[in-house]
């Protein structure tokens, strides 16, 4: 029987667990290693940080969703991975010998500013970050993308003081007009253009000129790998994240899958591609079982986009599509908490 080892209870492992709940596989034994027992889901966080949602709504049971999947539940991180022994080892020292294994990790987030790792917050993990922006006046968040302004709309709904600052804009131009003018609609103090060249102790952010001091700096400046994968032994890519082909198995490793932010692929990291990794993922996993040759994934350049803005009003895209509004926000409620039921089912 081969034994299959899960990193991490990512999009895809969660798409793939909740599959595996409802039609198992069998031939393999499966084991799930993440840290949490209980995991918030990143698309209702700054829902729970705007007070839409209690936190225990927008998390869901890791532990019993593998117990679901008759998989076994190691609450551990990966701090090492060998790749060419076929050994994982786990936070608690432990190792953990595997015939095939699934990188489904995420991703941690980019800090090379300097200052950043000892001043800053990172977005992730989430659990840090709720407990970190309670009680806090005036909020600067790193970087204007997705998450940062997602985070800085949510904050000031709570009616937080909140300036974002944006080296550039990583949205399509229609979508980016849209953001711009919600966070201005709601007082969000939005710097774009303005790149932070460091922080110091105060917290004091130094962009060009200009410092401020804050009470606290949010970190949300695009994924980064997560550091053991460069020891891994896999083949990555020129920015360290896991190279795979269309079958999401390691180019270099073929018994080593990845999916979601952890691997390198063209489409932009976000958890609805990587639910899609998961799909796929999941036949895949039955092919290994059964012996059967693997499907490869096929790439959707254009992903739906729903960013929440605080209150109970969102802005969707795909492609060159956009709409906003109230009933989007509603559009998005109604998505997040069905994949919640799914993952939290039980049976
Ligand atoms: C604030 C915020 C809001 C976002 N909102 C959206 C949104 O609305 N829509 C969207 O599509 N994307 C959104 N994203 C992006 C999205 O969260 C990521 O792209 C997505 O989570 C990546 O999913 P994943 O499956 O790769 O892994 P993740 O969902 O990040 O999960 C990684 C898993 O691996 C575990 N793990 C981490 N390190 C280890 C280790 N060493 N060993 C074992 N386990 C480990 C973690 O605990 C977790 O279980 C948002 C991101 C942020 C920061």
């Amino acid at each position: 029987m081969k034994r299959v080892l899960l990193v991490g209870a990512g999009h895809a492992h969660a798409w793939l667990l909740s599959a595996l709940a409802k039609e198992p596989v069998y031939g393999v034994r499966l084991t799930v290693v993440s840290p949490n027992a209980r995991q918030i889901y990143s698309a209702m966080l700054p829902g729970v940080i705007a007070g839409h949602y209690k936190r225990a709504e927008a998390e869901f049971d890791v532990a019993m969703l593998a117990e679901r999947a008759y998989a076994e539940f190691i609450p551990a991180t990966v701090t090492a991975f060998d790749a060419e022994q076929r050994v994982a080892t786990l936070s608690d020292g432990s190792k953990f010998t595997f015939d095939v294994a699934s990188l489904n990790a995420g991703s941690t987030v980019a800090n090379g500013v300097p200052g950043a790792r000892e001043y800053a917050v990172p977005v992730k993990p989430f659990e840090d970050l709720i407990e970190r922006v309670k009680r806090v006046g005036h909020i600067a968040i790193g970087g204007g993308g997705a998450a940062g302004t997602e985070l800085a709309m949510a904050l000031r709904h709570q009616g937080r003081e909140v300036t974002v600052y944006s080296d550039r804009s990583i949205f399509p131009e229609e979508l980016a007009r849209r953001v711009e003018r919600r966070l201005r609609r709601i007082g969000v103090d939005y710097r774009p253009g303005m790149r932070i060249d460091s922080i110091e102790r105060g917290p004091l952010v130094i962009a060009g000129t200009a410092r401020q001091e804050f009470d606290l700096v949010l970190w949300a400046t695009g994924p980064a790998p997560l550091s053991w994968l460069a020891s891994s032994g896999l083949r990555l890519d020129e920015t360290g994240f896991v190279r795979v082909d269309r079958a999401l198995r390691s180019v270099s490793h073929a018994y080593v899958f990845a999916s979601g932010d952890c691997a390198a692929l063209p489409e932009a990291k976000s958890g609805v591609h990587a639910v899609r990794h998961g799909m796929v993922l999941e036949r895949n996993l039955r092919h290994v079982a059964a012996g059967t040759a693997l499907e490869a994934y096929e790439p959707k350049p254009h992903a739906l986009l729903i960013m929440s803005c605080g209150g109970r009003y969102a802005i969707a895209a795909r492609g060159g599509w956009g709409a906003e509004g109230r009933l989007v926000w509603w559009w998005k409620n109604a998505i997040d908490r069905r994949w919640m039921r799914r993952l939290n089912a039980t049976k």
